[in-house]
């Protein structure tokens, strides 16, 4: 399958019509961003790295009966997915506290919690993808009470699988973004990548950041924790 039209770039991936109208081609980058693209800079080899990490996440999803855009890797930077409509929500679950919520309610980060926490944030750049709850997204016909439950519902499978496939391979799955999109026929699925740009994975003996959190915060070392997270992960 070859690339035709282009369609958008991204902070970290460019998009391609196919000739297939069901199928997009996406291409993974090295540019990184931070804090709402205040900070930019390149990850050596990140592209490859995410794009590899992304298949072997979305193949374990697919083989739990998760529904996703995934449809196979073509080569280091480019793959395959379905054409959706993505829902413009920013899913996140967290497992341990860290990042923002840290920051927001003052808690120490690294604190475990009993449930999972769940956030919706709006994805609108030029609004520093604000958090909102679900009756803004209802009120704002974001998506239907029915999709948003259905969202949530798979939201909190998704982690869960992912909790286990993770600590199975000595990391732990601190928080993750997800993205959903509907197919034509309304179906939601998962969309959008899965790496340590989007998660937060620490190492489980030691705590070593193994994500993108080593380049907003220049811990350093920051090639070899992507390299690392797709050695554990094959
Ligand atoms: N995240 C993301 N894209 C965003 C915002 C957050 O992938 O635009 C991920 C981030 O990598 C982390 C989780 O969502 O794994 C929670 O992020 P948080 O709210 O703590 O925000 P941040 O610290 O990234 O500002």
């Amino acid at each position: 399958m070859n690339k035709t039209t282009f369609l958008y770039e991204g902070k970290a991936k460019k998009l391609y019509d196919t000739a297939d109208p069901n199928m997009v081609i996406v291409v993974y980058k090295d540019d990184a961003t931070a804090f709402n693209a205040q900070k930019k800079g390149t990850i050596i080899d990140k592209g490859i790295y995410n794009n590899k990490i992304t298949e072997i996440i979305y193949k374990k999803l697919a083989s739990e009966g998760i529904p996703t855009h995934f449809v196979q890797r073509l080569n280091d930077r480019e793959q395959v997915c379905k054409k959706v409509q993505i829902i413009p929500l920013e899913i996140i679950i967290r497992n341990f506290i860290a990042g923002s919520l840290a920051k927001t309610l003052k808690i120490e980060e690294g604190k475990e919690i009993d449930t999972p926490i769940l956030e919706l944030c709006y994805k609108k750049d030029e609004l520093g993808d604000p958090m909102i709850n679900g009756t803004h997204v209802i009120a704002l016909k974001l998506a239907t009470a029915e999709d948003l439950k259905t969202i949530y519902d798979l939201a909190h499978k998704i982690n869960t699988i992912l909790q286990k496939f993770f600590i199975d391979r000595d990391i732990i799955l601190v928080d993750l973004k997800m993205e959903f999109g509907k197919l034509p026929n309304g179906e939601i699925i998962l969309a959008d990548e899965i790496s340590p740009d989007t998660c937060r994975l620490w190492d489980k003996t030691t705590k070593h950041k193994l994500d993108k959190d080593r380049f907003r915060r220049d811990l350093g070392d920051i090639e070899s924790a992507y390299q690392e997270v797709y050695k554990r992960l094959q």
